[in-house]
């Protein structure tokens, strides 16, 4: 276990924006996050979990404890017709759990190549790209409760996963911490190629492996998405807005070429880029914060951006989308209180 008083955040978050925490605590084991809940120094001050810091706004100073779980490790713990299921620790980076396992010949995580953050994070965010989420593939979930020390081992329904959603946003919000996540991958190949242009940047480059739609999805990622190393980010800062049909018919006379895909009968989801995009957002800087010149669902830190500046672009652009399109949207980054 490692404890830091007064710990810099700048390199615990990919927006990398100065921001402090009044304790942070690195542990690999439940046993030391049992004697972190009940060590008196932080009984009384707010909790947060924070794995790869990927999705998260820190809007100053964090006042309490940030706990950071590092269990590593990747197990089959049992094979069945033709999948394998894989227990792994929440401390291992997601996407070198989708590179182990593709080198396996095990399939189904590809699509979800290039996700910055860590395992634990993936049931709480129901991760998803190209067609896929995290919900596909998690058989069950294994946490701590942090009101007494217990184990808690959540199925599947449990989680009640959603759009970017679960039940550890909601009735279990910050009340457990993620330890070790199973997954139910194929050792067969089925490769899904149904979103976007993928279908045609894969085929285009040969004989369809696991590996090589890993390899052209890392390589669509790097064209489209800034790298937060380079430049601080949290990915889409925005959830894209999931409006009535009959909103959408009303934008479509003024707006006729705003894209849509119907999620059922009664209601359509909008690319909430568009919509920044149309209020003429895309590359407009306020301070040091900046809507991404390409992706302006990403909202970037030029190098020297405050919480403050990212705070102010953010509402500017949520308050021109309301008054163009009587659309509210809302952040997929979590903003953290000082
Ligand atoms: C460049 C870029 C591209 C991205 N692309 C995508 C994408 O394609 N699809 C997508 O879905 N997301 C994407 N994201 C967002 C981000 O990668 C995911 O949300 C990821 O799951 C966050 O993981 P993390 O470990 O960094 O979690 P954090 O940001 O540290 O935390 C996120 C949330 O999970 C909670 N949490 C984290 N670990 C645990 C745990 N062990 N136990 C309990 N709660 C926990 C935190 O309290 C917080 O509420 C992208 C981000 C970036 C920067």
């Amino acid at each position: 276990m490692r404890l830091i008083e007064h710990c810099s955040l700048t390199d615990k978050h990919s927006f990398h924006l100065n921001a402090n925490a009044r304790y942070w605590a690195d542990f690999d084991h439940e046993d030391e996050l049992r004697s972190i809940l009940t060590d008196h120094r932080f009984t009384n001050l707010p909790h947060l979990v924070v794995g790869g810091g990927s999705n998260l706004l820190f809007k100053g100073d964090y006042p309490g404890l940030l706990l950071h779980p590092d269990m590593k490790g990747m197990e089959v713990v049992a094979e069945e017709k033709g999948t394998v299921l894989i227990k792994v620790g929440a401390g291992v980076v997601w996407d070198d759990f989708v590179a182990a396992s593709v080198a396996q010949g095990w399939s189904g995580a590809e699509n979800l190549s290039g996700i910055p953050g860590c395992i634990g994070a993936s049931p709480v965010q129901n991760i998803g790209a190209y067609g896929v989420e995290a919900k596909d593939l998690i058989v069950g979930v294994e946490a701590i409760d942090m009101a007494n020390g217990q184990p808690v081992t959540l199925t599947h329904a449990d989680c009640h996963f959603g759009y970017r959603d679960s039940v550890f946003k909601h009735t279990l919000k910050n009340a457990l911490v993620v330890c070790r996540v199973t997954f139910r991958l194929s050792t067969h190949f089925h490769p899904n190629l149904g979103y976007g242009d993928l279908a045609a940047r894969v085929k285009a480059s040969g004989n369809i492996t696991s590996v090589l739609v890993r390899e052209t999805i890392l390589a669509i990622r790097q064209e489209k998405l800034p790298d937060p190393d380079i430049q601080g980010n949290a990915g889409s800062f925005f959830m894209n807005p999931v409006i009535p049909a009959a909103h959408y018919q009303s934008l479509l006379t003024t707006y006729p070429d705003m894209p849509g895909w119907p999620q059922g009968d009664d209601v359509v989801k909008v690319p909430a880029a568009w919509c920044i995009e149309r209020t003429g957002w895309k590359g407009r800087q306020l301070g040091g914060a900046a809507v991404h010149d390409k992706q302006p669902l990403v909202l970037v830190n030029k190098g020297t951006a405050t919480p403050a500046d990212v705070l102010q672009l953010s509402a500017g652009i949520q308050a021109d989308v309301l008054a163009a399109f009587g659309i509210t949207l809302k952040p997929e980054v979590l903003f953290i209180e000082a």
